[in-house]
């Protein structure tokens, strides 16, 4: 049996990047204001990541990484929705079968925080001879995952990755996503070693700054902010464009749905069709999307590799954001036809 979850959670987790994406949307959910991340070789040998949120209860962690044990799958629902974050109920228990994973955590009724390790789904003697009861230990309020060895029980895996520099340029892309859009947290992500984090946003900071702090003022300087409220295909979007006389090497396309870092190709290749008709050759855009679709529109698909996200009425909502985005840049240079 062990076997077979070990083989189910290293499908849903291919990358270290996988796995923190799971870490930091739990953060969120836990109405954190504050994330600290912090990555050893690419995520391999470590993932911590320590939030401010409102903490696990001691109760709770004996069943913590079981599957499906989570309060928010009681409706089917929540299945067919991505309005909340969380609704598969298996991230932790499938990074406990292919990582050596330790939960400490404190709310805001204990007196002390509380740390408990897991192995295979069930709470773990940290070591050989100790008890796998939870152990009181002083901490804040929060939670701090600590994920190591990932992939220690699939070497072939382990193996497979050349290069911890591009597992954790992975994890910066993805922890830059979130850091622009959680207005109202502050994010930080530091490789061990090194001085200054490679993300770091404070918790004030509006969405600009935002993308400021993480793609720099030459990006930020050139973008328009511009809002969508469609009653007739039932969404709104917040998006921040680069304008029709600047461009980047690579379409740069940070894009959410209902709060989530999704990918959407169709969305995508819109947009970089519509840029190309005015960008000079080999200049491509820079674009932050977020959208608001009511979630029974939203097609997520269920199995949780799949990170591309299909909704209702594509076109006419691809069409509406696309005009906008035309019709805006258009007034910079209006001598040219779209
Ligand atoms: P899901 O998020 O789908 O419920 P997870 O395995 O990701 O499943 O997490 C299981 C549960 O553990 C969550 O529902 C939540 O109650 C709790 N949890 C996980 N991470 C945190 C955290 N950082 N702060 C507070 N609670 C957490
Ligand atoms: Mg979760």
């Amino acid at each position: 049996q062990d076997v077979v979850n070990k083989i189910a959670a290293g499908e849903i987790i291919v990358a270290p990047v996988h796995a923190l994406k799971e870490l930091i949307e739990n953060s969120v959910d836990a109405g954190a204001t504050m994330l600290e991340i912090l990555v050893k070789e690419g995520g391999l040998k470590l993932l911590q990541i320590t939030d401010n949120g409102h903490g696990i209860n001691r109760d709770d962690l004996p069943v913590l990484c079981e599957r499906f044990t989570t309060s928010k799958l009681k409706a089917f629902e929540d299945l067919t929705s991505i309005g909340t974050y969380g609704f598969r109920g298996e991230a932790l228990a499938s990074i406990s079968h292919i990582a050596h994973l330790t939960v400490a955590t404190r709310t805001k009724d204990s007196s002390c925080a509380w740390r408990a390790s897991y192995a295979d789904g069930k709470m773990a003697a940290p070591k050989a001879g100790q008890s796998a009861e939870p152990k009181a230990c002083a901490g804040r309020i929060g939670t701090q995952i600590t994920v190591e060895d990932l992939f220690y029980n699939i070497p072939n895996r382990r193996r497979a990755f050349r290069s911890a520099s591009e597992e954790y340029a992975k994890i910066l892309d993805l922890v830059g996503r979130y850091a622009i859009h959680c207005t109202n947290v502050a994010f930080s992500c530091k490789k061990h070693g090194d001085s200054t984090p490679g993300i770091s946003v404070p918790e004030k900071a509006n969405t600009l700054d935002r993308i400021r702090h993480v793609h720099g003022s030459s990006v930020a300087n050139e973008l328009i902010p511009l809002e969508i409220s469609d009653d007739r295909w039932g969404f709104k979007a917040e998006l921040w464009a680069s304008n029709a006389n600047y461009s980047v090497k690579k379409t740069t396309f940070l894009l959410f749905i209902n709060h989530r870092a999704v990918e959407s190709s169709a969305i995508k290749k819109a947009v970089d069709s519509l840029y190309s008709t005015f960008l000079p050759k080999g200049g491509h855009p820079f674009v932050y999307l977020s959208l608001e679709i009511e979630p029974q529109r939203v097609d997520v698909n269920v199995h949780p590799t799949k990170r591309e996200v299909n909704f209702l009425n594509e076109e006419e909502i691809i069409g509406v954001i696309t005009n906008e985005i035309r019709e805006n840049l258009g007034k910079v240079d209006t001598s040219r036809t779209f």
